[in-house]
């Protein structure tokens, strides 16, 4: 299967390099140039717990210099989702797919726009990585990553892609819920994310406190809301101590969104809290902590640097 990854930062660079040490066809984009050479003279190196493997992905800036694939997997950021999907268009073969594992809501229906949603592959991964410099990426966390089609339960497509990612030691299950996958980790973001943001705090320090296990429960409690009015099934029972225990088992980690704001990016904000409040005015659900959440980010996104 030839597989083309769109955004090769922290995730899709340690999918490439681990598809890629597996031997499978795996090339990559991304628009960022020196991460594109870096990769090009050195290879792709991604540096885990015991072992450093280098890679060696074909890699370009401009998709139209790569041959069509039967795979695409877009792990750009949810505000770039749009346009990785119109790039992955260009190279989709009669039979291609494109799978997303970012988080968030709605990556994958701005995907099936583009593509057409019988051709989206959606779902979620608990692996997780950090790009440390052009072509160096370090593998963090580890788990099962789960996929399936965005409509209909999962076909053989699904499976081989799920084979493909188990050789390459990414652990992977063809599922047929994905949605419930997907909000089970919406919810679990809408509790930490935007609250280390804006408290500094690593992911652990959420469970310290009385007030701050009171605010994620406050914002949870709205998700589980939203969640039931679309009939989602969420993966747990117990959103609120499902999302603390996730802070305490993760308590030295320090999310993308505290990360996006120290470095005076943007963050995914309107994919995460954000989504939920659309939904949320859609299915008349109040979230009225969760619209604070959102307005306060995008706040510290305008203002980067410029506090007294
Ligand atoms: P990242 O910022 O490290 O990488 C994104 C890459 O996309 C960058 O290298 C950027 O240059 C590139 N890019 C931007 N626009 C592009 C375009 N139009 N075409 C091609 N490349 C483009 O982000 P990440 O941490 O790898 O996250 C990607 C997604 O995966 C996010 O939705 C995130 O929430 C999700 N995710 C991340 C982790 C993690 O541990 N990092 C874990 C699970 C899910």
């Amino acid at each position: 299967m030839k597989i083309v990854i769109v955004g090769a930062g922290a995730m899709g660079g340690l999918f490439a390099a681990r598809l890629g040490a597996a031997g499978e066809t795996v090339s990559v984009v991304d628009i960022w140039q020196e991460h594109i050479d870096a990769i090009n003279t050195q290879g792709l190196s991604l540096e885990a717990e015991n072992e450093t493997i280098v890679a060696h992905p074909v890699a370009v800036t401009r998709i139209e210099d790569l041959p069509s694939a039967d795979l695409v997997i877009i792990f750009v950021k949810s505000s770039m989702t749009e346009a990785a999907a119109q790039s992955a268009l260009r190279i989709m073969g009669p039979t291609a797919r494109v799978l997303t594992l970012q988080n968030g809501l709605g990556n994958a229906e701005i995907i099936a726009g583009v593509v057409g949603p019988e051709r989206v592959l959606a779902g979620t991964t608990a692996q997780g990585a950090t790009l440390l410099g052009p072509g160096r990426i370090r593998h963090g966390g580890k788990g099962d990553t789960h996929i399936g089609r965005l409509s209909g339960a999962a076909d053989e497509f699904c499976c081989e892609v799920a084979q493909i990612f188990s050789r390459a030691g990414i652990p992977t299950l063809a599922d047929d819920e994905v949605q419930s996958l997907i909000w089970g980790k919406l919810v679990i973001n809408v509790g930490i994310n935007a609250l280390t943001a804006l408290l500094k705090f690593r992911n652990g320090q959420l469970a310290d406190f009385a007030e701050t296990k009171e605010l994620v429960k406050m914002a949870v409690e709205e998700a589980v809301q939203v969640a039931a009015a679309a009939g989602i099934a969420l993966p747990y029972e117990d959103a609120v101590n499902k999302v603390l225990a996730v802070a305490e088992a993760t308590r030295e980690n320090i999310s993308s969104m505290l990360q996006d704001i120290r470095n005076h990016r943007m963050t995914e904000i309107d994919a995460i809290n954000g989504a939920l409040v659309r939904e949320g005015e859609r299915l008349g659900v109040s979230t009225t902590v969760n619209r604070t959440l959102t307005l306060l980010i995008r706040t510290l996104e305008k203002n980067a640097g410029g506090s007294m």
